[in-house]
């Protein structure tokens, strides 16, 4: 007989000011306009799960299955996301001074991105709960991924995102057949036409105006832990756009903790975004609880082209609370750092996780980072999605009959 399959969901609870909500309706935003959070019976996973059961289950991101929302595994809606490697990046670390540099590489996911987690979990609820039409504004990635797995639960799909935005996600939104519009503007724009949907009665699945999708991206510090063996590094390196991804590897430290399965010290957490949009790293310098909205917002690392972030005071503490900090770093560093990782490592990264790297070599340099720490940067999407930022493709070209120029 198959394991049984109890998620410990208990209810939500907003971000802010507390207020609880019940889990089994559809919910957006708290009534004071914050992200809800959702919440389980720790103590019940504590008393019925061990680490060891986590570790018969199958290499996917539903092995945390006490830990995520969807209450009957018949809504499971999966395309075998999760359980991402984690590789060394030896020669790299080496040359910025951090021998333990260490890359989880999401850009192996389904879809190409870590998006793929936020919506394995937030589509399988959205059927879970009765929902059956879905739209959000998106900066490609994370379109892309909802518009397959709304493809695969027969949901659909409306997706409204930037005309700058990865041409590919374009294309991948379309095979799923999602209605896809694109807006001459920012991704502020694009939420615009999105709530015209919504008033409309979509569902309104853009970033945190649902709970569910942080569940599904808190399970990348679920796997950081357990891949390391229930140990955390010193630090972890995150590029920051929305933040759904820190502010959920911020709550899988939380669970993680709560139910006695990680000992040991707690990482730090980066929070990088480009010079060109950096609305989170003003804040932290200047010390505020909240970020102004950006200004002519431009960046190669088009994922992190967010200029206003609904859930900006979470990452915000989750920066503080863990003593961690936030970089900014400039598009022709992260090019840069792109192209030598891939020749010294083998690793394409997408310019969003290459951004990472440079701020790693910048915290080095400043020496905010010891050389005897460890630290794991996040690689969020393939480098495959991006090839207007891979230069070097130009090749001679030989006749079918010629010989190679090898002298
Ligand atoms: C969406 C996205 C990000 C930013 O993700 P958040 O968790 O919302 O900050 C980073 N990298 C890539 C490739 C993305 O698609
Ligand atoms: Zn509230």
């Amino acid at each position: 007989m198959a394991e049984p399959w109890n998620s410990a969901l208990s209810h939500l609870e907003c971000g802010r000011c507390g207020t609880r909500y019940d889990a089994d309706e559809p919910q957006n935003l708290c009534e004071c306009g914050t992200p809800l959070l959702v919440r389980y019976d720790l103590d019940l996973v504590a008393r019925t799960v061990s680490t060891a059961d986590i570790a018969s289950r199958p290499g996917d991101l539903w092995r945390y299955r006490e830990l995520l929302p969807v209450r009957d595994r018949r809504h499971v809606v999966s395309l075998g996301e999760g359980m991402s490697p984690i590789l060394p990046l030896r020669s790299y670390g080496a040359r910025i001074g951090v021998p333990d540099l260490l890359v989880k590489d999401e850009g192996m996911l389904p879809t190409g991105s870590f998006k793929s987690r936020g919506a394995a979990v937030g589509v399988s609820r959205a059927l879970e709960l009765g929902i059956d039409r879905i739209t959000m504004p998106t900066n490609g990635n994370a379109g892309a991924a909802w518009a397959a797995y709304a493809a695969r639960a027969g949901l659909e799909a409306l997706i409204v995102m930037p005309r700058e935005a990865p041409r590919i996600t374009r294309m991948e939104c379309a095979m799923a057949g999602a209605r896809l519009y694109v807006v001459d503007g920012l991704i502020g724009d694009a939420g615009k036409l999105a709530a015209q949907a919504v008033a409309d009665g979509w569902f309104d699945t853009a970033t945190l105006k649902e709970p569910y999708r942080i569940e599904g991206k808190k399970t990348m510090g679920m796997e950081i832990a357990e891949q390391l063996g229930w140990r955390m590094p010193d630090v972890i390196v995150y590029p920051t756009g929305g933040g759904v991804g820190l502010i959920g590897i911020r709550k899988a430290l939380d669970e993680l903790v709560a139910l006695g399965w990680l000992t040991g010290r707690l990482p730090r957490l980066v929070a990088v975004q480009s010079s060109g949009v950096a609305p989170i790293v003003r804040a932290f310098e200047q010390g505020a609880q909240t970020a102004r909205p950006w200004e002519g917002a431009a960046t190669v690392a088009f994922g992190i082209n967010v200029a206003s972030a609904v859930g900006d005071f979470l990452i915000l503490s989750a920066i503080r609370d863990t003593g961690g900090t936030a970089v900014a770093v400039d598009d022709a560093d992260i090019l840069a750092a792109q192209a030598e990782c891939a020749a010294t490592e083998g690793v394409l990264m997408c310019p969003e996780g290459a951004a990472t790297l440079t701020a790693v070599a910048r915290l080095r340099a400043d020496g905010w980072l010891d050389g005897s720490e460890e630290v794991v940067v996040l690689n969020t999407g393939s480098n495959l999605k991006y090839p207007h930022t891979a230069p070097g493709a130009e090749a001679p070209l030989l006749a079918k009959d010629g010989l190679l120029p090898l002298q």
